[in-house]
């Protein structure tokens, strides 16, 4: 069996570990970027009816015509842009995959990155082309990357606007000389729009080769797994090939509905999670031996000037609390923890737990 495997399996799926999501029964949840807020109470019955009438014995609508109107009406994509969904943008990276990969084929990201630029990559047969961000302060290396455009030649670059694990914007005149270098198409990542003021979703169709993709994941809606693409029609149209047919489930349909009508709910949850960050880094600037980095997402990467982020890793999940170690991720990320931003008291739980262990 074991032989039928190895020789059957392509080498490079063997090679690969599988996305792993640690157990987080009984424990304060900070390593995901969810939203640690509830569904809020004001819609909760009119959500509950509208899930008992779904007919679940069908199957539902092929393009989710009403989520994609309420998209363009809750997210102000421009006027004349295809739009595709995908089930998380992470469904999404793989379409994109499909529709411009192969055998030989580049995919082109930035490194400490989003790791499933690479891993789908992978899947779908590509070589992926990670270019090392500065050390300080996590910003593009222009020229690196210009460079590795020209020898290497993508068809498909991910930039994630903010960056996850590192939580900063690059400077947008970069990312602009990286859409006009690119030989391919540039897809900009706002997964963390809530989250930050700046995007690049208003300037579709200053440039052929651009596409910006986002999710509802970080708003509040993980659960559901939605994900929506949007640029030129063109480009959607081919992407769209690639979907598999009734990728956005029903009750997902119903439920994001409701949520994008009710967007405001949402805001003042992402409005509070902003402001907690706020005071999340102030805290964590004021210890000694800890560097947090600023984030106009919702997480902060903080790395441990003396070391030791296994044991203090370690440590947090004794005393209940669930961050995600980045220590032996990539050389850059070296003694660096993740904590997503949570509710004032689960923060001050960390604040707490990790205080005991400098
Ligand atoms: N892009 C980035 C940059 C992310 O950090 C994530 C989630 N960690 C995703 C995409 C995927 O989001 P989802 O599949 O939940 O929409």
């Amino acid at each position: 069996m074991q032989d039928l495997v190895a020789k059957l399996v392509r080498p490079e799926i063997r090679a690969l570990k599988a996305y792993h999501v640690p157990e987080a029964e009984g424990l304060i949840k900070l390593d995901a970027m969810e939203n640690p807020y509830p569904w809020p109470a004001e819609i909760q019955d009119e959500w509950l009816e509208l899930l008992q009438g779904i007919a679940i014995n069908r199957y539902p609508h092929p393009q989710a015509p009403a989520v994609q109107s309420a998209l363009r009406a809750a997210m102000g994509i421009p006027a004349g842009m295809g739009l595709v969904l995908g089930n998380g943008s992470d469904e999404l990276i793989q379409m994109l995959a499909l529709t411009l990969g192969g055998i030989g084929r580049k995919v082109l990201s930035f490194d400490p990155g989003f790791v499933m630029y690479r891993m789908i990559g992978v899947f779908t047969g590509m070589d992926y082309v990670g270019v090392p961000l500065r050390p300080e302060g996590f910003d593009l290396d222009l020229p690196a990357v210009l460079d590795a455009m020209d020898r290497e030649q993508p068809v498909l670059t991910f930039i994630a606007y903010p960056n996850n694990p590192t939580g900063n914007l690059f400077d947008p005149a970069d990312i602009e000389r990286v859409i006009e270098a690119s030989p391919g198409l540039v897809v900009v990542d706002e997964a963390y729009a809530p989250f930050t003021d700046s995007s690049f979703l208003p300037r579709l169709g200053c440039w052929p080769n651009l596409l910006v993709m986002r999710t509802v994941s970080k708003m509040g809606l993980a659960g559901l797994r939605l994900g929506y693409l949007a640029g030129p029609a063109e480009w959607i149209a081919e992407i769209d090939k690639v979907r598999l047919p009734y990728n956005i489930n029903a009750l997902t349909q119903i439920s994001a509905t409701l949520a994008l009508r009710h967007r405001a709910l949402f805001d003042a949850q992402t409005a509070a999670i902003r402001a907690e960050r706020a005071r999340l880094f102030a805290a964590l600037a004021s210890l000694d031996g800890v560097q947090p980095y600023p984030s106009e997402a919702n997480f902060i990467l903080l790395r441990l000037t003396g070391g030791h982020a296994d044991a203090v890793f370690a440590g947090l999940r004794a005393r209940g609390v669930l961050v995600k170690n980045l220590q032996g991720a990539h050389p850059l990320l070296a003694e660096c923890l993740r904590v997503t931003v949570g509710q004032p008291e689960e923060n001050a739980a960390f604040l707490s737990a990790l205080a005991d262990q400098l």
